[in-house]
């Protein structure tokens, strides 16, 4: 029988601790603070930064959220950056992506103070990342490792494969892997017999963004399977490929569309433990937002 690693529960866990950090940092006249910005109107974008907003509120941090008109140049984007860098009320700088095709994200990602860097975009913290000196992590290899953590996964040791290798995701998650001696591969859309290579894996993490794409032939018996994958499918006979007799296909009959991650369910037999999707390493991404916000009012202030 598999074990589900309920990521909502560890994030509610961790939103708490951090509630509970940001309510000691308030007695010392303290309130973290985070910027969102938006640029345009695309609806996913809108609803992430919504949900980020309410976090806050519900932890006691301080939000703003700035929208500005998908037309926006890269040099007034940056104007905004740099005020924000130099806004004393203002702990972390979070930059909505992906931007509209005009702007270059690089430069706007590296105009964000590294101390407000809360997503550890910035080159300076993958350098950090990279020589495991402290700093700080992108949110969501980094809730995967508090997941890990707190569900006592052994990492030590153990053959890791990620498939992915995204700066976002899957290098910072094979780094945080290896400072916790893993023995870690990176596999990508080059990688020859993906399969074969994951089938190596203890612990088989997938961020690639293909629906159900790791199926049983993957998966080692018994490993433990991470899956960082989010895809919404909206087509009956692709929902029924993955779902056909579950409760998820009348959810996807209700809503004309469903979730899923890039693991086939299958593959949930066969594991000994794994993440859902949804309400697997999702939940930890925005969890892990609010501990950088804490984290950066507090590196600010070198309290750390
Ligand atoms: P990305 O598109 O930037 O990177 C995808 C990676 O997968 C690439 O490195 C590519 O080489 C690899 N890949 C693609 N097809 C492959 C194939 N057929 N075989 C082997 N490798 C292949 O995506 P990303 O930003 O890293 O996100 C990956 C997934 O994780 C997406 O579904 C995204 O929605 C999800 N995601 C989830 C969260 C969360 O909070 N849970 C956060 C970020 C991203």
């Amino acid at each position: 029988m598999s074990r589900i690693l309920d990521g909502t529960a560890v994030s509610r866990q961790i939103k708490s601790e951090i509630a509970a950090r940001a309510a000691n940092l308030k007695r010392r006249g303290i309130q973290p603070g985070l910027a969102a910005v938006l640029v345009g109107d695309n609806p996913a974008s809108a609803v992430y930064v919504k949900n980020k907003v309410q976090t806050c509120a519900e932890l006691g941090i301080y939000s703003r959220r700035l929208d500005f008109p998908v037309a926006i140049s890269t040099a007034e984007l940056l104007d905004q950056i740099r005020i924000l860098n130099h806004d004393d009320g203002i702990d972390g700088i979070l930059v909505q992506l992906p931007l509209p095709s005009q702007i270059e994200t690089r430069l706007i990602l590296d105009a964000v103070d590294p101390q407000k860097d809360v997503d550890g975009f910035h080159p300076e913290n993958v350098g950090r990342l990279c020589a495991n000196l402290p700093g700080l992590r992108p949110c969501t290899p980094a809730g995967i490792m508090e997941l890990l953590k707190r569900e006592r996964i052994e990492v030590r040791g153990k053959e890791a494969v990620v498939i992915g290798r995204s700066d976002i995701v899957g290098k910072p998650l094979a780094l945080l892997l290896l400072h916790e001696s893993a023995t870690v591969t990176i596999c990508h859309s080059k990688t020859v017999d993906l399969p074969g290579v994951c089938r190596r894996a203890d612990l088989l993490c997938a961020a690639m963004g293909r629906p159900g794409f790791v199926t049983p032939d993957f998966v080692k018996s018994g490993a433990v399977l991470v899956d960082v994958g989010i895809n919404r499918i909206s087509d009956e006979l692709q929902a029924e490929k993955f779902f056909a007799g579950s409760a998820r296909m009348d959810n996807f009959r209700a809503r004309g569309s469903v979730l899923i991650g890039d693991v086939h369910p299958q593959c949930y037999a066969v594991v000994s433990a794994y993440t859902p999707v949804p309400g697997g390493v999702g939940p930890l991404t925005i969890a892990m937002l609010m501990a950088n916000t804490v984290q950066a009012a507090m590196l600010r202030r070198g309290w750390f």
